[in-house]
């Protein structure tokens, strides 16, 4: 056995279990470096944002004392990965490094870059996938293309693909006597301070393997067997809210899907409303297809007619849009679960984002950033193509004509209120015939429910009737 060390290279898999990669670095027999680069300067990225931030910090701090119970240590740096990691190999004298590959266009080519440069020095480099159930290149359609619809990439999924059994669980890492030294977790600057925006996040979350463990646990035994009826409603706890920690890859989709199938093949849940849950899991696995196959769909739309598209600057509109006073209450509550927890319920995404698209006429990537930024699970793949989705320019699009009615969502969805009524409480004595319409309620019902419109709150930034008739007048102009 070498006593040469080899480094594992942390990125979005930060977890112990279920690490083919990890796994395949620790079964060398190599002694290890383990290492975690915040980087935010690598040419064409998207740094990580605010919330994520927030959530890396807790991540990271429970991943260093997970690996210390093993015997391992965190080593973490900061800069520019291309610079830091090739450094990192001439101080430890390291022959082989192993990462998780990412997918994002500029996360391909960094990592190509520095794989090549590597590799030309004489050093080995395995890059396994840990982060999606498939590779986005596994499934083709009939004609040899990548898939643009969701419903065949599914059934091609489902019938044709396996899922690979979890890696075996680590027991122990041998950490590899080096001059690599590693910087304090709090030197990333990753807490907000003054003001600390993210207070609330901690009674909503716990970042960390062990808590996305928690959280499967708990959807699968209280959540998944009325899944498909609770899933839209965002009064309920009916998903999963393993977002975040996917994101991070504190749990991987395959854990993920074999948990449930073992439940659903022990009787303990109901398939069919499990089946629909899995597909959610591989709306994220084709947001990915989408992603690899057009890789220009970060910044521009997959259907170029709507490069055309008479979008409206209107900064005002977009900070009431961002600050959750816009007068329409699902709007507002949405924008302020957003701010309040970094997470916003799907149902509420796609009110908020078509709002912000069809009645605001906002481009769409103004919502995508600020959803980057925010965003506890703000993950590459899934936000640009369901932004793209509500704009109706994706590939597998809601049509563009198909515009949300905020009020009959939102007495659809919140029936009896409660979602409008947690995070706007300026109007939760407001009778629930008028929690979605408050500018209908009558002088004495607003009086008795402590409302003053345009001043305790605000009055519609926007007439519903006039925006869907100007939204509908724009598509019209790029139509064709
Ligand atoms: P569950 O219903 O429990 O679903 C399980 C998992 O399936 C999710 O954790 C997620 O990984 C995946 N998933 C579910 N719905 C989708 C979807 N429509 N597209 C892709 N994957 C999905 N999801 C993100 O993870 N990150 C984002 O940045 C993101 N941005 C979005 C922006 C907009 C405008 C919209 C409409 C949706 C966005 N989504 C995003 C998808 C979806 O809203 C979230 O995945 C979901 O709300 C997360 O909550 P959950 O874990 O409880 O979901």
């Amino acid at each position: 056995m070498s006593d040469t060390p080899c480094i594992f290279w942390f990125r979005e898999d930060l977890r112990l279990r279920d690490n083919p990669a990890l796994h395949t670095a620790v079964s060398s027999g190599q002694p290890i470096i383990c290492v975690f680069i915040f980087d935010e300067d690598s040419p064409g990225d998207w740094s990580v944002g605010g919330a994520r931030k927030w959530w890396l910090h807790h991540s990271l701090d429970v991943l260093s004392k997970d690996l210390t119970a093993m015997g391992g240590q965190l080593v973490i740096q900061r800069g520019q990965a291309d610079e830091v990691l090739p450094d990192l190999v001439k101080t430890s004298g390291a022959d082989h490094v192993y990462w998780t590959r990412r997918y994002a266009p500029y996360q391909i080519e960094t990592d190509k870059g520095i794989k090549e440069g590597l590799e030309q020095s004489g050093v080995n480099v395995t890059s396994i996938n840990g982060r999606l159930l498939f590779e986005p290149w596994r499934f083709k359609t009939g004609g040899g293309t990548a898939y643009r619809v969701f419903t065949p990439f599914w059934r091609s999924l489902k019938s044709e693909g396996e899922v690979r059994s979890p890696a075996p669980t680590i027991e122990r890492l041998e950490t590899a006597k080096s001059d690599v030294t590693s910087l304090a977790l709090a030197d990333l600057d990753l807490l907000p301070v003054s003001p600390d925006w993210a207070s609330g996040f901690g009674e909503v979350w716990t970042p960390g393997e062990a808590g996305a463990k928690v959280r499967l646990d708990r959807f699968i035994q209280d959540a998944v067997a009325n899944y498909s009826d609770d899933r839209n409603r965002p009064d309920v706890n009916g998903t999963s809210g393993l977002s975040p920690h996917l994101q991070h890859g504190e749990i991987s989709p395959v854990q993920i899907w074999h948990a449930v199938q073992t439940a659903i093949d022990s009787g303990e849940i109901p398939e069919k409303q499990a089946q629909k849950f899995l597909s959610e899991i591989a709306w994220r696995e084709f947001s990915y297809v989408l992603l690899f196959a057009n890789p220009d769909m970060l910044d521009t739309e997959i259907q170029k007619k709507f490069e055309a598209f008479p979008w409206v600057d209107d900064l005002g509109k977009l900070e009431a849009w961002q600050k959750g006073i816009t007068g329409y209450p699902i709007v507002d509550a949405g924008m302020r679960q957003l701010w309040q927890t970094g997470w916003m319920h799907n149902r509420v995404r796609m009110i908020v984002g078509s709002f912000l698209v069809k009645h605001l006429l906002i481009d769409w990537r103004h919502g995508m950033h600020w959803f980057w930024d925010t965003l506890v699970d703000a993950d590459i793949g899934a936000n640009t193509a369901s932004w793209q989705w509500i704009a109706g320019c994706g590939a597998d699009a809601a049509p563009y004509f198909r515009i949300f009615n905020p009020m009959t969502q939102g007495t659809k969805f919140d029936p009896d209120g409660d979602y409008v009524r947690q995070f706007v409480p300026e109007i939760a004595d407001l009778p629930n015939k008028y929690l979605n319409t408050p500018w209908d309620a009558p002088e004495d019902v607003l009086k008795e429910a402590g409302v003053v419109l345009g001043d305790t709150y605000p009055e519609p930034i926007v007439d519903h009737k006039q925006a869907r008739e100007r939204a509908l007048s724009a598509y019209a102009e790029i139509k064709g």
